[in-house]
């Protein structure tokens, strides 16, 4: 294609659909919200970080340096909760989430550049409420520190909330605050609770005002990217913004504010009162990495996506298909040919994954629709299947090989060892001596033999092809 699509991303500030520019020409900075470590992962969680890992890689893919932090809360009330109700220390409860969490991420291919620890950040943290106290967004109050949403004009403009009437709040942290919207920067120690020191006396910082310290200190300020879950948006963002707007004296703090959409399952909302929750690892029991993948991915970013045993299935039968074209394709150029002259019909096949290559990127361009570059994908496959697999002619080939590299790429279909197959030369060498052995057996009319090692190596997925004595091979596995 001549120029690239111009990329275009929804801001969940505007409510509107921007060219995507970036404060540092050629580097992205992008910071995602992460899980709050009082249990284990949900599928919430994995369509959160699938979105914006696919998000991100289609940015490297255009050429940016992306830099993606994604924080891990380690000390929070649901943490604490949780360890009174199970007798554990507080830390061993985030210490194993932290653990199976990590692990979920590395199954899934998916790798922030870092994954910071509030508990690790202590000291910046209370700098940086000290700071607001200085600067007049931030008072004391019994031993707890507020953010004071007066100050600040702009608060409630990403989420639109404006009254509090049916925010339900504890009275006694109601009666602390000056405005019900104000929120905590740091909370007093509650007897029992794990605790620093701090010039407001041993507490804790509160949930909101770590993403704005960790942010600066890894990204610096302004950062291009926000993303995280919907259910975000206030009021943790809210705060977030507001706290970083004052604290930073610097607005917009964020270029562009992006949400997933809404999970379900088996059309009802994911909750614990309803009792439906669904946890990654369990998922991941049952169904590979690249099938949860194409799964999330199969819906845009912000849509609602539907989860039952019946849509995974469905989406495993298509990486299957995706993952066995790719790694015919391989296969087939290793072998095949540099082409002197191509028919009619493989012209029209050139013509035709250009075309779908190009949908490809204008879908992932318009906000990263994966959705519909996914179709685009589709539809090169079944031109792999109906029209090249025969033939094997090497440009065809090529030109959808590099295509799906770039779709695996952003999606992960295939499965990271048999991407790594069709590399193994010694596997080919070992491959190859099988055949010539075979060639000399069924030379001396030794059939039996001939075809056990044809029907053997056929179970190990080498499809072994005649052609009166000469025999090529696909790996199919
Ligand atoms: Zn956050």
């Amino acid at each position: 294609m001549d120029t690239m699509p111009q990329l275009k991303v929804f801001n969940t500030a505007t409510k509107k659909l921007e060219e995507f520019e970036t404060f540092t020409p050629g580097v992205v900075r992008m910071y995602v919200c992460g899980p709050t470590v009082y249990d284990r992962s949900h599928l919430g969680h994995a369509r959160t970080y699938i979105a914006f890992d696919a998000i991100k890689r289609y940015l490297s893919l255009r050429g940016y340096h992306v830099i993606h932090v994604q924080n891990i809360t380690d000390i929070d009330d649901k943490i604490i909760k949780k360890a009174q109700d199970t007798g554990k220390n507080w830390s061993d409860v985030a210490e194993e989430n932290i653990r199976s969490y990590l692990e979920v991420l590395k199954k899934l291919g998916i790798r922030p550049t870092l994954s910071p620890r509030v508990t690790y950040h202590i000291s910046e943290i209370i700098a940086a409420i000290e700071k607001l106290i200085e600067l007049g967004f931030a008072y004391e109050s019994n031993g707890s520190v507020y953010f004071d949403v007066s100050k600040y004009d702009r608060y409630g403009e990403l989420s639109g909330r404006r009254s509090a009437e049916s925010w339900r709040q504890e009275e006694d942290v109601l009666r602390e605050k000056r405005n019900p919207f104000d929120f905590a920067l740091w909370k007093r120690m509650k007897e029992g609770e794990p605790h620093w020191s701090s010039p407001w006396g041993e507490g804790r910082p509160g949930w909101h005002i770590e993403c704005s310290v960790m942010s600066s200190r890894y990204l610096g300020v302004p950062i291009d990217i926000h993303g995280g879950g919907g259910d975000l948006i206030f009021p943790h963002h809210e705060n977030e913004k507001a706290q970083s707007e004052a604290l930073f004296g610097i607005k917009p703090w964020v270029r562009y504010w992006m949400h997933t959409g809404m999970l379900t399952i088996r059309g009802e909302k994911m909750s614990k009162s309803l009792g439906n929750m669904v946890y990654i690892d369990e998922v991941l029991d049952r169904w590979s990495p690249e099938v949860i993948r194409i799964w999330v991915l199969s819906s845009h970013y912000r849509s609602q996506l539907e989860f039952n045993e019946d849509s995974l299935k469905q989406h495993e039968s298509s990486q299957l298909r995706l993952s066995t074209a790719y790694r015919e394709l391989k296969s087939i150029l290793e072998e095949a040919q540099q082409d002197f002259r191509l028919s009619e019909e493989d012209v029209k096949v050139l013509r035709e994954i250009e075309t779908l290559h190009r949908e490809f990127h204008e879908a992932m361009s318009e906000d990263f629709n994966t959705a519909e570059a996914l179709k685009s994908v589709r539809r090169a496959t079944d031109i792999y299947f109906s029209k090249i697999r025969e033939r094997e002619t090497h440009a065809p080939a090529l030109q959808l090989f590099s295509f799906l590299e770039e779709a695996n790429y952003i999606f992960g279909f295939v499965k990271p060892e048999e991407a790594r197959v069709g590399e193994d030369a010694r596997l080919r060498e070992m491959i190859e001596l099988l055949i010539e052995v075979r060639k000399r057996l069924r030379e001396r009319g030794i059939y039996d033999l001939a075809d056990k090692i044809r029907s053997s190596l056929g179970e190990m997925g080498v499809e072994l092809q005649d052609s009166g004595l000469e025999t090529r091979y696909i790996l199919r596995k």
